[in-house]
């Protein structure tokens, strides 16, 4: 069994190493925000793809802890090896599975393609042993799709639509601030990134799941989405991965409509917070606005990290008997506060004056980069980081 003292091994946009100390701390702090006591939990049934970091992991363990729900989670992890950590999402999700099962509630787990034929079918199978499902949540945020009927694969890029554009950006390593020319994206680039990230893999899981009769009366199926401010608005709402999230927004109309007909069900997208996600350290731009929103945020005493948007948004939208307030485009709005116009005009004013001198002052840095760490369990109080630690962990 390999024990081994382990440190990050931070290149780019991820970490090679993950601390499954420090990935169980973060998910018991979670659970430990969400929980309530198991008598006043109405139960139910949840699916979540995407179950094992970021967005998706907050919302099983709000639905698992704060309302009892029995879950299938769907992911794409790295087990460890000999000489390397698993990824961090597989030790989040032993970390959940033990806690869940400790409770008395039905966690199974797929490790897999969510966008092949074989995950899709193994998930309905796991859905079939908790039961018809009440919540549906699809939380995936992906670099690549193979089509499992025609067999192509797509890839996802990051680019500007139209016209190339330079913008604000930032190497987070050292917070040296740069003016960066984003290209626009060829059709084909743009086609590729809506067959990744937009919705027809969503649809093909209702279509299944509906197929089955594997929707509860009522159940509600939730795709999450981004618009974020317009300060990176060419960058992402009106770049490639917009286009993809508008086909989400078109899909989720049609499923609402089917669902409703259907099971008496609905279908929303919801949008959410800028987050230090993996996802989101991987977009030009989003990472250097985020720490100075994380830094506004606080100072009003709005800030909020996964687990605080998927409580809200169980609490006051989709938890059992809950109706959503929708926005005149019939979307979920939980990245409301981050949106209000007093905290965007004060992240704009710091962006404006914003330079590598001073960027250190004006932005949290710091607070970002020990955020990303804590993605992979690095710099979570109260994990000894000098002591060795048993690195294969395997899913219970
Ligand atoms: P994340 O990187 O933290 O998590 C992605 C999840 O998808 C992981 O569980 C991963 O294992 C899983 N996954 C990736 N490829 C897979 C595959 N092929 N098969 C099965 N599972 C796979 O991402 P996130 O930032 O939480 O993003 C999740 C959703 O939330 C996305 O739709 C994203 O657009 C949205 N969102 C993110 C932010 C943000 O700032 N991070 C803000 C608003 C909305």
């Amino acid at each position: 069994m390999p024990v081994e003292v382990v440190t990050p091994k931070i290149r780019g946009f991820v970490s090679l190493s993950a601390h499954p100390e420090g990935c169980a701390r973060e998910v018991q702090r979670q659970i430990e925000h969400v929980r309530r006591p198991a008598s006043e939990w109405p139960g139910g049934n949840l699916l979540v793809v995407g179950s094992s970091a970021g967005y998706g992991l907050a919302s099983r363990i709000t639905g698992a802890f704060g309302y009892g729900m029995d879950s299938v989670g769907v992911f794409y992890e790295r087990p460890a090896t000999d000489n390397r950590t698993a990824s961090a999402g597989w030790y989040n999700t032993v970390a959940f599975t033990e806690a869940a099962r400790e409770a008395g509630l039905a966690a199974i787990n797929l490790n897999g393609d969510a966008f092949s034929a074989a995950v899709l079918e193994e998930a309905m199978e796991a859905v079939r042993q908790i039961g018809p499902l009440d919540l549906f949540i699809y939380s995936l945020a992906a670099p690549s799709r193979t089509d499992p009927v025609s067999g192509q694969t797509y890839r996802s890029v990051l680019k500007v639509v139209g016209q190339p554009v330079t913008m604000r950006t930032a190497d987070m390593a050292n917070g040296a601030i740069s003016e960066a020319v984003f290209e626009a994206a060829t059709d084909e680039e743009i086609a590729g990134t809506v067959a990744v990230m937009g919705g027809a893999d969503l649809e093909r899981w209702v279509d299944a799941l509906l197929a089955e009769r594997l929707l509860a009366e009522g159940a509600r199926v939730i795709a999450y989405s981004y618009i974020g401010p317009e300060l990176t608005w060419s960058i992402y709402h009106h770049g490639t991965i917009g286009l993809a999230k508008a086909d989400v927004e078109r899909t989720c109309r049609r499923l609402d409509a089917r669902l409703q007909a259907e099971v008496g069900g609905r279908c929303w997208v919801s949008v959410n917070k800028s987050m230090v996600t993996q996802a989101a350290a991987a977009i030009p731009s989003v990472p250097l606005y985020i720490s100075f929103a994380y830094k506004v945020m606080k100072e009003l005493g709005v800030h909020e990290g996964t687990i605080e948007q998927t409580e809200r948004l169980f609490r006051d939208h989709i938890g059992p008997g809950r109706q959503p307030d929708l926005d005149e485009e019939g979307r979920i709005r939980i990245d409301d506060l981050e949106l209000r116009d007093d905290v965007q005009a004060a992240i704009e004013a710091l962006w404006n004056q914003a330079t590598s001198a001073n960027v250190a002052e004006l932005a949290d840095i710091d607070e970002y980069q020990e955020a990303f760490r804590r993605l992979f369990g690095f710099d979570v109080p109260g994990v000894d980081y000098d002591q060795p630690v048993e690195i294969d962990r395997p899913l219970p």
